[in-house]
């Protein structure tokens, strides 16, 4: 048995999804006859309560999607610098909207409206024109962090005030409604566009979707066939999301919990010098110097369990669906006696 804790996009659907994916009809999508994928869309924009959502194979190309939605070229964005839209999509803010990003690092991740004010870049022909904001909730490299919603609202604000767009990137949004007990639709009400991952803590093996309103998603479709992500019967797909939003939200409150044990016996490891806090379903610690990074993330793999490093001295654990109660139990003894 591997105990694979690199990411929750490790997991393999299970055989009930593969039967709802078996089960479902599916038509060509491409003239938008597949009935699941139009479930699924129709679903997802209810939740968040915008009018259009539109299906994609990857956050990567939901997200890139909405950039090209909210710049033009020359543009810039305003966002942290670990996002994963700058850090993790290969510079395609750059290659495919012609766009710079202005990297905040405030209050670990959670910039705040004031910051946002001060990044916008004054209306001088001269500088770029600022377009987007843009914010990860859970933020990915900043520990699966959650933003506080009211300091949100108040960026949203800021951005009101100097007609921003403003883009959630939320892979694991799921994570967070969950931790801090908030609602899909009080998160349509204040972003103007929204990706979400089927394919992290929801257990799906694809699928990404992107949500609006009408007047910004008019060009989605248009702009995903240009990155190449038209998908004809994508129904089967889609089936594992809707099985996914039945099935594998309020669960995640699990997949927290472990991650929380697994912090807590962490810290009392003598070799660990620091456990992040941990509010989601993500653990990044840090071993102390003279302990070598290599070493620990070996042995553990000698002993069947696979987790990341994050550069510097930190690693990453990442729980999940097919993270079960038998592996945690394994783990949490492993650790134990290290
Ligand atoms: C995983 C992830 C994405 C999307 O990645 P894909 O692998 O393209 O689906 C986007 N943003 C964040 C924060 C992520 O963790």
């Amino acid at each position: 048995m591997i105990i694979d804790l690199r990411s929750d996009t490790v997991t393999k659907p299970s055989k009930q999804m593969l039967e709802a994916m078996m089960e479902t009809q599916v038509g060509d999508d491409v003239f938008r006859e597949d009935i699941t994928v139009n479930q699924l869309e129709t679903r997802i924009a209810n939740m968040f309560g915008m009018d259009e959502a539109l299906f994609f194979p990857s956050g990567t190309m939901a997200n890139q999607t909405a950039l090209k939605l909210h710049t033009n070229p020359g543009e810039q964005v305003i966002c942290d610098k670990y996002a994963h839209i700058y850090n993790y999509e290969s510079g395609g803010v750059s290659f495919n909207s012609g766009v710079s990003c202005k990297l905040l690092d405030e209050n670990n991740g959670m910039f705040k409206a004031d910051d946002v004010l001060k990044a916008i870049n004054p209306a001088d022909y001269y500088y770029s024109k600022t377009s987007l904001v843009e914010i990860e909730n859970t933020a990915n490299r900043r520990g699966g962090t959650c933003w506080d919603f009211n300091e949100i609202k108040k960026i949203r604000m800021v951005c009101d005030e100097n007609k921003l767009g403003f883009h959630l990137d939320g892979a694991r949004i799921w994570n967070a409604l969950v931790a801090k007990n908030e609602t899909a639709n009080q998160y349509g009400e204040v972003f103007d566009t929204i990706s979400v991952c089927l394919s992290k803590g929801l257990g799906c093996p694809v699928g990404s979707v992107l949500v609006g309103d009408s007047k910004i998603m008019e060009n989605a479709i248009r702009i995903r066939k240009i990155f190449g992500g038209n998908m004809r019967q994508a129904g089967y797909l889609a089936a594992a999301g809707l099985f996914a939003l039945d099935n594998n939200i309020d669960r995640l409150k699990e997949d927290h919990k472990k991650a929380r044990e697994i912090g807590i016996v962490l810290a009392q490891l003598p070799i660990i010098k620091n456990v992040e806090r941990i509010e989601t379903n993500i653990v990044i610690f840090e071993l102390n110097e003279d302990v070598s990074l290599n070493d620990f993330v070996n042995k553990l793999a000698d002993n069947n369990i696979r987790i990341i490093s994050m550069g510097g001295n930190k690693l990453r654990m990442v729980t999940h669906l097919d993270y079960n109660n038998d592996m945690h139990s394994i783990l949490i003894k492993f650790l134990k006696n290290f």
